[in-house]
């Protein structure tokens, strides 16, 4: 069962949007795999903590969150279907959609309980009047970088596939005796490896479906799908608050006074910003459509936000100082007028 996101980042539920953020930041910045490398535990409780920020940063998933809980995700469908917070919505069966099944690696680690229903059936058990039966969905955990979010990217999975077996062409036995290579299964494990395209513009809590790559149906049913829940890690110079990206910009002090023009790292190049006169400190300026691409609106962006950083000289040459010297006794001149 997932945690709650609200415990997660260890804010009250009347949280403001702000205290969110701050909660999130610092416990990003502790059990970031950076500054943990190796350590599994940490990794797991990055990823529970971009989870809960993903949804609770955004106001949208944060009121279906209170509604629905971990059912947040069906919301829409839920509600049109009428349904009320605290009914079970898939009836009785497995949520096809929980979080932290714990499958881990290996989409297809409990594949056993499908030997056994097959094997069941095999050997002359009560095929079921309901005859076919959809086969499980399947979730697994992938991570990508920012640049990977952005652009799209692919992930390679090795799978598990079920196949019959070739040695008794899938009766489980041969010439009365068990099949060896299958141990009377009729059904063997085939490694696959499929390439899984991740579009562009996913977030952290994004799924992406693979059709009919879960569990193999039963009786004839169609397989459930396959599910990849994507972990956007961090970045070191930018941050992502839904589709917009925000970052900071050094000016130096002569263009922040004077005016001037700097260069912006964006996620996809190097733009020219113009700098206004007086440009205080930690001004901020929109640079529109240089943020993350919409996910499935081709074209649509969203915009990136540079904080303006006024950064001093380090060092000043004797004829700097002598200017800065003069532009002192010029402003305490005129502030005594
Ligand atoms: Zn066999």
């Amino acid at each position: 069962m997932a945690r709650d996101f609200y415990e997660v980042l260890g804010v009250a539920r009347t949280a403001t949007e702000k205290e969110i953020r701050s909660a999130y930041r610092k416990l990003a910045r502790k059990f970031h795999p950076d500054v943990n490398p190796g350590d599994k535990s940490a990794e797991a409780k990055f990823k529970e903590i971009n989870q809960a920020y993903e949804v609770l940063s955004d106001p949208e998933k944060r009121k279906k969150y209170d509604r629905w809980g971990d059912q947040w995700e069906l919301a829409d469908q839920l509600e049109a279907a009428g349904a009320r917070p605290g009914a079970t919505p898939f009836g009785g069966g497995r949520d096809p959609f929980s979080r932290g099944n714990g499958m881990g690696a290996d989409p297809f680690a409990d594949f056993g309980s499908i030997f056994e229903t097959l094997f069941r059936r095999e050997r002359g058990g009560p095929r079921g009047a309901s005859g076919s039966r959809r086969g499980q969905d399947v979730e697994t955990p992938v991570e990508i970088t920012l640049e990977e979010a952005f652009h799209g990217t692919t992930r390679v999975l090795n799978l598990q596939s079920p196949e019959a077996c070739r040695t008794c062409g899938g009766s489980g036995e041969i010439a009365g005796a068990i099949c060896h290579a299958c141990e009377g299964m009729g059904v063997v494990t085939r490694p696959r490896r499929l390439e899984v395209r991740i579009p562009a513009g996913v977030k952290t809590g994004s799924r992406v479906r693979v059709a009919g790559e879960g569990r193999p149906g039963i009786g004839g049913g169609p397989a459930g799908d396959l599910y990849l829940l994507v972990t956007v890690l961090p970045h070191a110079r930018f941050e992502r608050r839904g589709d917009d990206l925000y970052a900071e910009v050094d000016v130096p002090v002569v263009d922040a006074v004077l005016g001037g023009e700097v260069t912006v790292q964006t996620i996809d190049g190097r733009v020219a910003l113009r700098i206004p006169e007086l440009t205080q400190n930690g001004r901020q300026f929109r640079l529109s459509g240089k943020g993350m691409p919409v996910l499935g609106q081709a074209g649509r962006r969203g915009d990136l936000y540079v904080k303006a950083r006024v950064v001093l000289p380090d060092r000043l040459t004797p004829e700097e100082r002598r200017h800065w010297e003069a532009l002192r006794q010029l402003r305490s001149a005129s502030a005594r007028v």
